[in-house]
């Protein structure tokens, strides 16, 4: 069975369903699964025709809009591999990952071929881009693809997750991972053919494309596809009582919050789950979330490299601060540093295992090894680097922090060694560290410590990291030291620097 296989029996079983409703400003589409399913058939032949085959990469450079939906499900069915770009990366890691994956093609859109260029795609980066709009003529021909066949093993996705040595490494995704998950998630979360999922989460990270995209077409439920998150915008839908599941990160959260402690009643009758996950959800936000209508929020825990992993129950008891429990099919321990299982209640580094687990990063056996340990019955777990403790009585996980120093602003994660290099080939810079300061509305943002040997300007060193990194890496403060303070190894002890404003 493969991802094609999952997909078909909703199409199968209600073809002139709505799959996708899309809705830019006041344009509105809508697609039922007939439509998107023969749309994918035509893509899958124009893709085929200019030499995309079974286990070519693709990457794709998109926005959230319903050619991201068909075009993958095209990907799908020629069985290539989807490698999707956050859409705010620059030059730096744009290229990384191109030149990593060496995709095929790159399918973008009219707005963003500039900034592909600007990454050295068509000259450095001999890559074909195809853009959406080149593609609103292809027709379903007579020459049309049968769709390949895939094994559940075979990949279905590379997706990029920021690496700790600054590099974002491929996390190679099989059909069986993502079913895997989506299976999991369809019963724990009672997904009905009839839900209505608001989406506004990018397409291009794991939570909107395998959590929300991907359960929905498994479920056979409508997708109502959104741009983005809007202040305003995204309340006013979730009362038309158009959707009945939205899945949000925290920032997300205290930005609705935010706004409907300014109304005076709010309707959300027609919701019947609010999901939170990728970043810690405060108990601050979930219980002012709860005060104001009348919901609790589900908060989850999940990686790219696996998936989902826990969840708090959709019928029971939802905790405020903890994730909840292994969902269906994942196996979980929480171990010290010298891998033996903690007692229950005590913290360490959280362990998981099962099919939902991904197959190892591309490109990349050393790192795959090191993120893997085998217990003595040879289980293969995944270590996350997730610092957790579980609670003897419920057996409710609560996340601690991370082993490492990952930064999460807005719910997109943030490496500081990846700025540091950055910052550390600007001229007049001889040492930079990046920590997280935390921040009301992003949860956290980097701040940049730096050791200079000449004067370097704010201004102009801001704009380098601007045109070489997402905006959410650019650090927020600059902060100038005579040393950064190390350990008689060498080792930099980024918690001795001090937390601007602390
Ligand atoms: P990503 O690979 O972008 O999905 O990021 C995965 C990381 O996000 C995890 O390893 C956790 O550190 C963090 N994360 C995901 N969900 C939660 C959550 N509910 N609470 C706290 N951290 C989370």
């Amino acid at each position: 069975m493969n991802l094609n296989d999952l997909f078909a029996v909703a199409a199968l079983r209600a073809p002139d369903k709505v799959a996708l409703e899309f809705r830019a400003g006041d344009a509105l589409q809508t697609w039922t699964y007939r439509d998107l399913f023969a749309r994918a058939e035509a893509i899958a032949a124009g893709l085929q025709e200019r030499g995309v085959r079974q286990g070519d990469r693709v990457a794709f450079f998109l926005s959230n809009r319903p050619e991201f939906v068909v075009t993958y499900l095209a990907l799908l069915r020629l069985g290539a591999i989807l490698v999707p770009l956050n859409l705010r990366y620059r030059r730096v890691e744009i290229a990384h990952i191109l030149t990593d994956c060496a995709p095929v093609l790159i399918v973008s859109e009219a707005a963003e071929v500039d900034v592909l260029a600007d990454a050295g795609v068509g000259t450095a980066l001999p890559i074909p881009v195809l853009t959406v709009e080149e593609m609103d003529g292809w027709e379903k021909g007579s020459g049309c693809a049968g769709a390949a066949r895939v094994a559940a093993d075979d990949l279905a996705m590379i997706l990029y997750t920021s690496g700790t040595t600054g590099r974002s490494k491929g996390a190679m995704i099989t059909h069986n991972n993502v079913m895997a998950t989506v299976t999991g998630l369809l019963a724990a979360w009672g997904w009905q053919a009839d839900d209505r999922l608001l989406l506004v989460l990018p397409l291009f990270h794991t939570h909107g494309l395998v959590v929300g995209l991907h359960c929905a077409l498994a479920a056979g439920a409508t997708v109502l596809l959104r741009v983005k998150f809007e202040n305003g915008r995204t309340l006013t839908e979730l009362q038309s009582g158009a959707a009945t599941l939205f899945f949000g990160v925290p920032t997300i959260y205290v930005r609705l919050v935010e706004e409907l402690q300014a109304l005076p009643a709010v309707d959300l009758s027609s919701m019947r789950l609010f999901c939170s996950g990728s970043a810690p959800l405060s108990v601050e936000t979930f219980d002012a979330f709860a005060r104001l209508t009348g919901h609790t929020i589900l908060e989850r825990y999940g990686m790219t490299e696996t998936g989902m992993n826990l969840s708090n129950p959709y019928a029971g008891l939802r905790i405020a601060g903890s994730v909840g429990t292994p969902l269906p099919g994942v196996s979980m321990r929480i171990v010290d540093g010298e891998g033996r299982d903690v007692p229950v209640g005590q913290e360490g580094e959280l362990l998981v295992s099962g099919s939902n687990v991904f197959a190892g990063y591309w490109n990349a056996p050393d790192k795959t090894a090191a993120s893997f340990c085998y217990d003595a019955q040879g289980v293969r777990w995944f270590m996350t680097g997730d610092l957790a403790r579980q609670d003897p009585a419920t057996g409710a996980v609560t996340l601690l922090g991370r082993r490492h120093e990952l930064i999460i602003s807005g719910g997109f994660n943030i490496y500081p060694r990846e700025i540091e290099e950055l910052l550390m080939g600007y001229p007049g810079i001889t040492e930079a560290a990046v920590i997280g300061m935390p921040h009301s509305r992003w949860g956290e943002v980097p701040v940049a410590y730096l050791v200079c040997h000449t004067p370097v300007d704010d201004g102009e060193l801001a704009a380098y990291c601007r045109a070489n990194l997402a905006s959410f890496k650019v650090p927020a403060l600059f902060c100038r030291v005579d040393a950064l303070p190390r350990n008689a190894m060498g080792k930099l002890q980024k918690h001795l620097l001090a937390r601007p404003g602390s």
